[in-house]
């Protein structure tokens, strides 16, 4: 199948400064760096679904000096440990299951189970588009299950289902694509600040040799960029003092994320003035154990439970 992303270099390079810091950069963040240790085209911060697809995108649009930057040890983030189930309206696989479905459908069912709260146009934009990555999980070889199925909130069968029911399933994949496509992938890589000169971008300050352990690194350089940098570091669920800013109650819960899902990051945004919005939104799930760290055995144990259970209360005449 054709991926079905077209993007021109320069409006790529142009989306991503504008789409990861937004317009607030008007003021020198920090102090100028012109002697940078190295420089790429492209430098992302962080190597799950978002920094990959983001790798994916920028190669498609035929920029070559790819540069990925993690701060574990591991790459793939949450994306590597979640269940990897995507919904996704008017996918070719729901399409040749003869399964109707809509733009308009999926936009009302993100609005129920968001409450309302959600970003209208952000909405709208994830559910016109989202069927469009699957020219990229067929071209960098994801295997999915035949069938798609039908998740909580959802009112119909949507999400496709990886072959190993896990995310590792599309980020091994797609890892070892961008990979053999020259994308340099660099671990144990911690971004702690975005440098900004004249409003703009220029490049990242890092901690080589991170350990998320201690927290210690072998040393600090700076990396630069021709074009941009693209910051896809997930959520913070595991950072207790920035969620005690922002929802204090939850920081006392535990958390399914992995250990990386911190805020500095974030942290690193504010200071070069972007904007985020809905920062004391979490979601709280009921399906995993945080004993697990991760997927365990409890969230399979829940989620299929609860469609078994979902499955019988539909059936007409079921008393349970
Ligand atoms: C247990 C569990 C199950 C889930 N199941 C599903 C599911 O079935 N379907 C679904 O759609 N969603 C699921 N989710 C949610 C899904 O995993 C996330 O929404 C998704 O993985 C986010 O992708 P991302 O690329 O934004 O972040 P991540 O995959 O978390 O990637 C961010 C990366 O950035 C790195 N990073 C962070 N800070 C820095 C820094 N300063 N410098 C360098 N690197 C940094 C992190 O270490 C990480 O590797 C699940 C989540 C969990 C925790």
């Amino acid at each position: 199948m054709k991926p079905s992303i077209s993007i021109k270099r320069r409006s790529l390079l142009q989306g991503i400064v504008a789409g990861s810091i937004g317009s607030a950069l008007a003021g020198t963040v920090s102090a100028a760096e012109t002697n940078y240790s190295e420089s790429h085209d492209l430098v992302i911060v962080g190597s799950g679904f978002a920094g990959l697809a983001t790798a994916y995108a920028a190669l498609k649009a035929g920029l070559k000096d790819i540069l990925i930057l993690e701060k574990m040890e591991a790459f793939g983030g949450n994306s590597c440990l979640c269940g990897g189930l995507m919904s996704l309206p008017l996918s070719p696989k729901q399409k040749a299951l003869g399964i109707t479905d809509s733009v308009e459908l999926m936009v009302g069912d993100m609005y129920k189970a968001g409450r309302g709260f959600n970003h209208p146009s952000l909405a709208r934009k994830f559910a016109e588009d989202a069927a469009s990555v699957c020219g990229m999980l067929d071209e960098c070889g994801v295997e999915l299950k035949d069938k798609v199925i039908r998740l909580g909130g959802h009112s119909t069968p949507r999400a496709l289902v990886p072959a190993s029911a896990s995310g590792g399933g599309i980020i091994v994949p797609i890892h070892n694509w961008l990979k053999s496509r020259g994308v340099q992938f660099r671990n144990r890589t911690q971004v702690t600040e975005l440098i900004v000169t004249d409003g703009k971008v220029r490049g990242v300050r890092v901690n080589e040799g991170y350990d998320w352990q201690t927290g210690k690194s072998s040393r600090t350089k700076t990396i630069g960029t021709k074009g941009a940098v693209v910051v896809c570091t997930g959520g913070w669920g595991q950072d207790n003092s920035f969620v005690k800013t922002t929802m204090p109650a939850y920081a006392l819960l535990e958390c399914t994320s992995q250990p990386g899902a911190t805020a500095e990051m974030l942290r690193a945004l504010l200071k070069a003035g972007a904007l985020p919005t809905m920062l004391d939104m979490y979601q709280l799930g009921p399906w995993a154990s945080p004993d697990e760290k991760g997927a365990g055995p409890a969230s399979f144990f829940a989620t299929t439970l609860l469609l078994k259970v979902s499955r019988l209360i539909r059936k007409p005449g079921t008393v349970i």
